[in-house]
């Protein structure tokens, strides 16, 4: 038993330990990932923003652009300066260096009949060939304008309304660049009556290059853009750049703020403190419990020596009672029997009075003993039952039948039934059951001034039940309780009425008990009493013995 407490207290202490452990681990995880997490979501969500952004950027400036080349198309100058021989110094002035001056184009030039008319670079004129893939890979926004332009001219559309314009992302020469296209428009109708159609288109890119980048980095407040070429797979995350066809042709990179992560990195102090105190808390948390733990541990240990002790001592005295109680018996029982031969020779009447005395006063000490010498084996655990079948109801009925003389002599009459299914044997120790009912029938009759006593015995679900009724004094409530106790007597003044000594109960019980049963009691006082008791016994279709009989100098009856 110490073993098992201690291995209890042993595991619960190592349950809370490895409980708090795993708690403390969970919650540590739990808020990292937590904080992790939140802040990883608002990253994404302001990658997505600037995304968002350099997208719509990207597409404004095409927008704007087609605007920028159309303020210097639509123009009757520009009408009458573009045509078969463009006039190189207009262009200069109102196509190079205007874009470039104030739009940042990087260069531009006019295409008329696919054959470059006039090309400038960065805002200055250079030789019609100097662009050099450049007119061709550009060429299908100089188709998308013409597209249109025919119908256009023939219905004499002028000003806005008869200009075609185009616009797109196009690569040429390893490099990304947005291009925007116009055709000269006239204004007025008669300048487009009296001068011949340019049949020209104006075309300005810029490139999408570091410059182009700054530029928007600084206008959106978004880090380091860069551009990659290529057809964008595995770019989700990044603004892409495509041809009017819907081909990607590019991704702009951002390298997005994290201001999530920043917020983590700049509250990781407080929040590594904050972790900190918990795990203290925890640890004097548990080092608390697992000292009271201990300290439990100790105390059981402490208690089950001293109950250990205790229970030693208590087995000494008991073997101490058997002792003594069988060393007196064996001389009383000398005392009894010569007291006895000594009764049957010639006796005055005085003698025979006082032999009389001796025999009742031994046979009284007897009793005594015996029922001590009985508790003391029972309490050292040395008591055993014999198992042998035995006629209940014989044995029932000659118990009533022993306690006759001492009730006729009270006026008492004694009745016993025993039901039918008790006939035949039954297992058990016949000398034991016969003492529990004598022990009761023979209170009853000593408690009971008038009246009747009676002894009933029949079949319960589990064996046999007993029951022993008197029409006596009675117990009162209170002392229901302790009446199985030892020594325990219901009225202990010195001038009891009935002699005893408080160990018949208590004798009863544990021998009831021994044999698996239970025994109850139901009494008013003044009106009777009810001892009954329930005896697991069974059956057997073995031959029957005669019954015992109670013992030489048993507890008296009488
Ligand atoms: P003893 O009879 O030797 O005193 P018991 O243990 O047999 O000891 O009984 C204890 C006490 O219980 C008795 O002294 C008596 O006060 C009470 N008692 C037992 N049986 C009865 C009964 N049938 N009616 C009234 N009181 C009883």
């Amino acid at each position: 038993m110490p073993q098992i407490l201690k291995a209890r207290v042993g595991s619960t202490r190592r349950w809370i330990v490895t409980s708090t452990v795993v708690i403390l681990l969970v919650a540590l995880l739990g808020s990292f990932s937590l904080l992790f997490y939140t802040a990883r979501s608002i990253d994404a969500l302001q990658q997505h923003d600037e995304r968002a952004l350099v997208q719509r950027t990207l597409d404004r400036t095409q927008v704007r652009m087609v605007g920028e080349v159309a303020s210097a198309t639509v123009w009757d100058e520009a009408w009458v300066a573009l045509g078969a021989r463009p006039d190189m110094a207009w262009a200069d002035l109102n196509l190079a260096e205007y874009f470039h001056r104030y739009f940042d184009h990087d260069l531009t030039y006019v295409v008329r009949h696919g054959t470059v008319t006039y090309a400038s670079r960065d805002g200055v004129r250079v030789a019609n060939d100097a662009l050099g893939a450049i007119p061709r890979d550009f060429a299908p926004i100089e188709a998308a304008v013409l597209a249109s332009v025919g119908p256009k001219r023939r219905s004499g559309k002028v000003n806005l309304e008869g200009q075609s314009t185009a616009r797109g992302v196009l690569a040429s020469g390893g490099v990304l660049y947005l291009v925007a296209a116009a055709d000269p428009t006239a204004e007025t109708r008669p300048v487009s009556e009296r001068f011949a159609d340019p049949e020209a288109v104006v075309i300005s890119a810029r490139r999408i290059g570091p410059v182009f980048l700054r530029g928007i980095e600084a206008d959106l407040g978004v880090h380091d853009l860069t551009i990659a070429q290529g057809d964008g797979r595995g770019a989700t995350a990044e603004a892409l750049v495509t041809d009017p066809g819907g081909k990607v042709l590019g991704v702009i990179a951002t390298r997005a703020s994290r201001p999530g992560m920043g917020i983590l990195g700049r509250a990781a102090p407080e929040i590594l403190a904050g972790l900190a105190i918990l795990i203290a808390a925890a640890t004097v948390l548990m080092i608390r419990v697992s000292g009271a733990l201990a300290r439990m541990e100790r105390n059981e240990r402490d208690l089950t020596k001293a109950r250990d002790e205790a229970q030693a001592a208590n087995q000494a005295k008991s073997q101490f009672l058997a002792n003594i109680s069988h060393e007196i018996r064996t001389p009383l029982n000398g005392v009894l029997g010569m007291a006895q031969v000594m009764a049957i020779d010639e006796l005055s009447d005085r003698q025979r009075e006082r032999m009389a005395i001796i025999m009742d006063s031994g046979q009284a000490l007897l009793a005594l003993l015996n029922d001590l010498l009985d508790l003391a084996r029972m309490e050292a655990g040395k008591f055993e039952l014999a198992r042998s079948p035995i006629d209940i109801a014989l044995l029932v009925k000659s118990t009533g039948a022993a306690f006759e003389g001492m009730a006729a002599q009270k006026g008492l009459s004694i009745r016993v039934e025993v039901a039918p299914e008790v006939e035949g044997a039954w297992i058990a120790d016949g000398a034991r059951l016969r003492q529990v009912l004598s022990n009761l029938v023979s209170n009853a009759v000593k408690f009971s001034d008038a009246g009747s006593v009676s002894v009933h015995v029949e079949a319960s679900p589990s064996g046999l039940c007993f029951s022993v009724r008197d029409t006596g004094i009675g117990i009162a409530p209170h002392d229901l309780r302790r009446l199985f106790d030892k020594f325990q007597q219901v009225d202990a003044s010195s001038t009891r009425r009935f002699a005893g000594t408080g160990l018949g109960l208590a004798i009863t019980r544990e021998l009831v008990e021994l044999m698996g049963g239970v025994v109850r009691v139901e009494s008013r006082l003044g009106e009777g009493s009810m001892f009954q008791f329930e005896l697991p016994l069974q059956r057997t279709d073995a031959t029957l013995l005669p019954p015992p009989h109670s013992r030489l100098g048993g507890r008296r009856q009488g």
